[in-house]
């Protein structure tokens, strides 16, 4: 269903100006492309099509007599000429012949197709700004399909025509939402039950390790290690890749819906302070497993800033809850004990029984507490 709904403009004195000027400029263009369909018609019996209007207008835009031509919005000159074509048409179908616009009528107007956009109680008209209006409710929800901006009796107009059928596709408006539980090397299990296989980078981090057990061997101030050393940066720029790459793709992935809810990890820590960075491996096992995790973290924080942006560009939304007991709370009754991780895999609740995988468990804790806020104090939405 279209509706159409006329607001008042309030344009300051510089967007006036620039109204006039887009009201002329459509005017002038309508009246040149009525001439010359009338031209070409009396001379040669033919019709100038809509096209050769258009590009007859742009090539008047590059003559410097008509160069101002460039201040109007394209899209409105193309209206203009559309505009006169169906006056054109009409005309054929048996009404009166299309008259020529004059700047003394009482009524100016000229249309946009598209691009208008509106925010609260201002309306952003291309080449104009963004322009004070009164007269527009909220719930005119719908996507926007021509707005006509009249001048009469001092006064301004829009007439702004909606499709209230059609969403503006620019807003995804869908009610799905998804809790994401991340651990460590790279893994994620969702609230519908989905599990990401970790990225395998054991191949990856084997090589890195060979290269630096080369490097230990070559003199100190040796060309060779000058040479070991860059194979080694060039490997570990190799796995940063492959992670970003990863986590790109993952983001993209959960980024169809309309609300992400995951752990803050400025509140879950899965690290402690570590020794030791990438180009120089450590040894022992216990210092390695926490480099894993700030490794981690780090590919974590990066992940959550893909899905953050890639989320608000569909008109969606990333929240960050307290992991605080995610994994430990039973999603059926709420119950909280350590005792209900039976292993790293299996959730079976000490108190009313049901089981579930421990990750997939936490994933729809993390979702919950997004959505309904069964720890609101705790939630930060970013
Ligand atoms: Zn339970």
């Amino acid at each position: 269903m279209l509706k159409a709904v006329k607001v008042r403009l309030y344009p300051t004195s510089e967007q006036k100006q620039l109204i006039s000027s887009q009201l002329g400029g459509a005017r002038y263009v309508y009246n040149r492309a009525l001439a010359l369909r009338k031209y070409a018609y009396q001379k040669f019996g033919s019709k100038i099509g809509k096209f050769a209007l258009i590009n007859h207008i742009t090539k008047l835009k590059k003559r410097e007599q008509t160069a101002w031509l460039k201040e109007i919005d394209s899209q409105a000159i193309q209206q203009s000429i559309a505009n006169m074509d169906k006056a054109y048409q009409y005309f054929f179908k048996g009404g009166g012949y299309p008259k020529f616009k004059s700047r003394h009528h009482s009524r100016q107007g000229y249309q946009y197709p598209q691009r208008v956009k509106i925010d609260g109680n201002k309306v952003f008209l291309p080449k104009v700004g963004w322009v004070k209006m009164k007269g527009w409710r909220k719930d005119f929800d719908g996507k926007i399909k021509t707005v006509t901006v009249s001048y009469e009796a001092y006064q301004y107009h829009a007439s702004i025509l909606i499709d209230m059928d059609e969403q503006d596709t620019a807003i995804k408006h869908n009610s799905k939402s998804i809790g994401l539980d991340v651990g460590v090397s790279l893994m994620v299990a969702d609230s519908s039950g989905t599990k990401i296989k970790p990225l395998d980078l054991k191949k990856e981090l084997s090589k890195l390790r060979t290269r630096a057990k080369q490097l230990s061997r070559k003199k100190k101030g040796s060309n060779n290690r000058a040479k070991a050393k860059a194979r080694i940066a060039k490997q570990n720029l190799r796995i940063t890749n492959m992670r970003k790459d990863f986590l790109h793709k993952l983001s993209r992935t959960y980024s169809e819906n309309q609300t992400v809810v995951v752990e803050d990890l400025k509140i879950k820590n899965m690290t402690k302070a570590t020794k030791g960075t990438v180009e120089t491996p450590v040894k022992n096992a216990k210092a390695k497993r926490g480099l894993n995790r700030v490794i981690t973290q780090k590919s974590w924080g990066m992940f959550f800033e893909m899905l953050n942006y890639k989320l608000r560009e569909n008109g969606g939304q990333l929240i960050k809850v307290d992991p605080k007991f995610t994994s430990q709370t039973c999603n059926k009754c709420g119950h909280v004990s350590k005792e209900n991780r039976k292993t790293q895999d299996k959730f079976v609740c000490d108190s009313c029984g049901h089981s579930d995988n421990a990750d997939t468990n936490a994933a729809k804790n993390i979702l919950a507490r997004g959505i309904h806020g069964n720890n609101a104090s705790l939630q930060i939405a970013v």
